[in-house]
């Protein structure tokens, strides 16, 4: 007999009853979340399926399948209730059949499976593990009639009936608040803009948010005018909440809410549900379509099963940063996150010096003849190696058209000879800006990869990312470039460009988001097929190069694993950082750029951003903070002010020195202004303490040791500030300049 922390037995009704109540403050049953009487017994009829529960140190999950689904997820330490009663289902109520059961060592699966009337058939997989403190949940629907399925506002889920008063939970969960994860702070929000709601919130209004969308104003005087007038609707308040990850905590214990999908885009969704008179449903879990994704799963074909993502809710102690700690290290689990030594080069980008960028009507050829030319970037070669750079990054100009990938030389010479010559003569490695399908100059692509319309006429010149033509092109292009030396391809242009009905394109006709984004995804697999080492740096795969965010950012990313995709190989290997790169210090003061250390404390997988160093100041504040949240960084733009430039080259040292600390080191955040960057495998550490104020502050930083994965009894010899040990935590006492920036070192002594 296993000890009952680990046991996965099913339970018999009878513990499964005592159970429930013991883990109830208000004797709570199965029966109370729904509209039926709560002396309905029970009781199991000769004809009704078997309840089932199943357990962990953590939690407790009953289930009564039968005409619908009851359900009950108590977390055990607290007594919290997470959902009562009636799960809820949009489409129908399911007729489950015996709940099969699964046991593997120390995992132990429940399958579900009911038909809906009309035609659906919906299986439900509920799984949890004995030494994880979490339950996970996966939604399988299948097209059992003759009829297209249209499920377009789908939606099940778990409910937790809520009793409001004046607006306000009342209960156990009365102090919980969710918060939005990885984007608290979206990279457009301001520094009052945090994605953190009330369950009232989440009851009563609808969600306000421009991670996907923002409506921008042109002002000219004082004539306003809205951008829908260019680009149609825009909408910015959903009824859904949606975000990869949610925290439900009250600062002392919380549970982390993910959705996780490898094919087809989900997110994870909180929303409403009407329970009875005194109570709302607080539902979340099962599945949602949202805005039309996962697009598959929206459109079920007769015969058709789509495999909705993995809902898992995760139980642990603190607050909203050890909420984004659990979401960093279950996404490492998921294969997302920084490749052991991760070493990638400093970009200088040509671009904030080059004259080509910055001309009215850019990007033509006389320009490029008189701008981009082998000797400008000799030029910005030689600037590269001053400030410490490893790498020469040619952003628009260097090949024979905008976005053809097809290295020009006419001005440049040959490839293969200029990466030798950045190597033999600058010691640099050559990176390249190779924007896609929604970002181009189409011409040297055959008019066949353009996209298709309904009457079987086609797009002039746009693209269809998704057809296997463009693909291949596109691939053998890069291929090419890797083969002559080019080490890292930035995945730019990735936006979509629309539908497409070309038969002969090899994609669903129409094509939509899904199959744009899994083709951008594959061509980054395809390369790295080839070669490996060659890195990948990827823009949101459907809005490009913006401050939005609208796909998954885990998505398309890690190794393929489906035979059908055939290339068994990384994907990306760098998250674009949302355009922060034109006005970092603005960016930064203003807010935006704080999205990126909350992105890191939610992500380990690297983020991609050059920054223009002609924007910073003499404490280099900007060039530290993107240092700090940007493991794969790239600098460019020489300061007008020399006594900042030399500041510049200093800070570009000190970086190199200490590299390895931001680029594979663990990212800690103490606040939004101190990060802690952990060696990989040494016991040191470097601290960023920054200051967006206008005046110098004292900062007091305390920090136990053994939350920043060091050793708690280890002493340390500490660099930049004054230090105090009291047992296993240091106090240090930092003086930062006004807009500026302090860095701290921690040795093992
Ligand atoms: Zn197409």
């Amino acid at each position: 007999m296993k000890s009952p922390e680990n046991s996965l037995s099913l339970m018999t009704r009878k513990t499964f009853l005592r159970a429930a109540a013991v883990f109830s403050a208000n004797a709570l049953s199965l029966e109370m979340g729904s509209a039926q009487p709560p002396t309905e017994p029970l009781e199991k009829a000769a004809s009704e399926p078997s309840p089932v529960t199943l357990e962990n140190a953590q939690w407790q999950l009953g289930l009564k399948p039968g005409e619908g689904l009851k359900a009950l997820v108590v977390h055990k330490p607290s007594g919290i209730v997470l959902a009562q009663g009636d799960y809820s289902y949009s489409i129908g109520t399911p007729s489950f059949g015996e709940p099969e059961e699964r046991h593997d060592s120390k995992t132990k699966t429940v399958t579900l499976k009911g038909a809906i009337p009309g035609g659906l058939e919906l299986q439900h997989e509920f799984k949890i593990t004995a030494d994880q403190p979490w339950v996970e949940e996966q939604i399988t629907l299948s097209n059992r009639g003759t009829a297209v399925q249209a499920l377009p506002y789908g939606r099940c889920g778990f409910v937790l009936p809520v009793t409001l008063e004046a607006g306000a939970v009342v209960g156990p969960m009365r102090d919980f608040k969710v918060t939005a994860v990885p984007y608290r702070r979206e990279p457009n929000g301001n520094r009052t803009q945090y994605a953190d709601y009330t369950i009232g919130q989440v009851l009563s209004e609808p969600r306000s948010s421009r991670l996907r969308a923002q409506t921008l104003l042109e002002r000219s005087g004082n004539v306003v005018l809205t951008a829908v007038h260019g680009s149609g609707f825009i909408q910015t308040l959903y009824p859904f909440y949606a975000s990869e990850g949610w925290i439900l905590t009250d600062g002392r214990r919380g549970f982390l809410l993910t959705k996780y999908s490898r094919h087809g885009m989900e997110w994870a969704l909180l929303d409403r549900t009407p329970v009875d008179e005194g109570r709302a449903g607080f539902r979340w879990g099962g599945f949602g379509i949202f805005q039309g994704d996962p697009e598959h799963g929206a459109w079920l074909a007769p015969q058709q099963t789509h495999r909705f993502g993995i809902t898992r809710i995760t139980a642990f102690e603190g607050g909203i940063d050890e909420g984004f700690y659990t979401f960093r290290a279950e996404m490492e689990t998921r294969g997302h996150g920084c490749p052991k030594g991760f070493n990638p080069p400093v970009h200088w980008n040509e671009l904030y010096d080059n004259k080509l960028y910055w001309l009215p009507g850019m990007d033509l050829p006389e320009n490029r003849k008189k701008y981009y030319t082998l000797a400008d970037m000799k030029d910005e070669a030689a600037k590269a190696r001053d400030m410490g750079c490893e790498a020469l990054y040619l952003d628009p100009g260097w090949d024979t058209r905008f976005a053809s990938k097809i290295w020009d030389e006419s001005r440049l010479g040959k490839l293969k000879d200029f990466t030798a010559m950045l190597r033999q003569e600058y010691g640099l490695s050559l990176s390249l800006h190779t924007p896609l399908s929604g970002w181009c100059d189409p011409s040297t692509y055959s008019r066949t990869m353009d996209r298709m319309n309904r009457d079987g006429s086609r797009v002039e010149k746009s693209l269809c990312g998704a057809s296997a033509q463009y693909v291949e092109e596109t691939r053998s292009r890069l291929e090419a470039l890797a083969r002559d030396g080019a080490r890292f391809f930035m995945f730019d242009g990735t936006m979509h460009n629309g539908e497409c009905w070309d038969p002969e394109h090899s994609h669903r006709v129409p094509s939509g988001r899904e199959e744009h984004v899994e083709a951008t995804n594959r061509l980054a697999r395809l390369v790295h097929a080839k070669y490996p080492e060659a890195l990948i740096e990827m823009h949101d795969q459907l809005l490009g190069g913006t401050y939005l965010r609208y796909v998954p950012t885990y998505y398309g990313q890690g190794w393929g694993g489906r035979g059908e995709e055939a290339t068994n190989s990384a994907g990306f290997d760098s998250v674009w950082g949302f355009e922060l790169m034109w006005d970092p210090m603005t960016d930064l003061v203003g807010g935006h750029s704080i999205a990126l250390y909350y992105y890191n404390l939610a992500y380990s997988l690297p983020l991609y951003l050059h920054i223009d160093l002609r924007k910073d100041n003499a404490h280099c504040l900007m060039f530290w903070w993107n240092a700090s949240t940007c493991r794969h960084l790239g600098i460019g733009g020489s300061h007008t002010d020399p006594q900042v430039r030399r500041a510049q080259k200093e800070a570009m040292a000190t970086y190199r020195r200490l590299e390895t600390f931001f680029k594979a080191g663990t990212f800690y955040g103490l606040d939004e202004m101190v990060h802690v960057h952990v060696h990989p495998t040494e016991p040191a550490a470097v601290i960023n303490c920054f200051n967006l104020e206008d005046h110098a502050v004292n900062r007091r930083i305390e920090f136990a040791l053994g939350k920043l994965g060091l050793e708690a009894n280890g002493s340390y010899q500490v660099k930049g500030a004054t230090a105090r040990r009291t047992e296993d935590r240091y106090i240090l006492e930092v003086a930062v300049a006004g807009y500026g920036h302090s860095l701290i070192e921690l040795r093992g002594a």
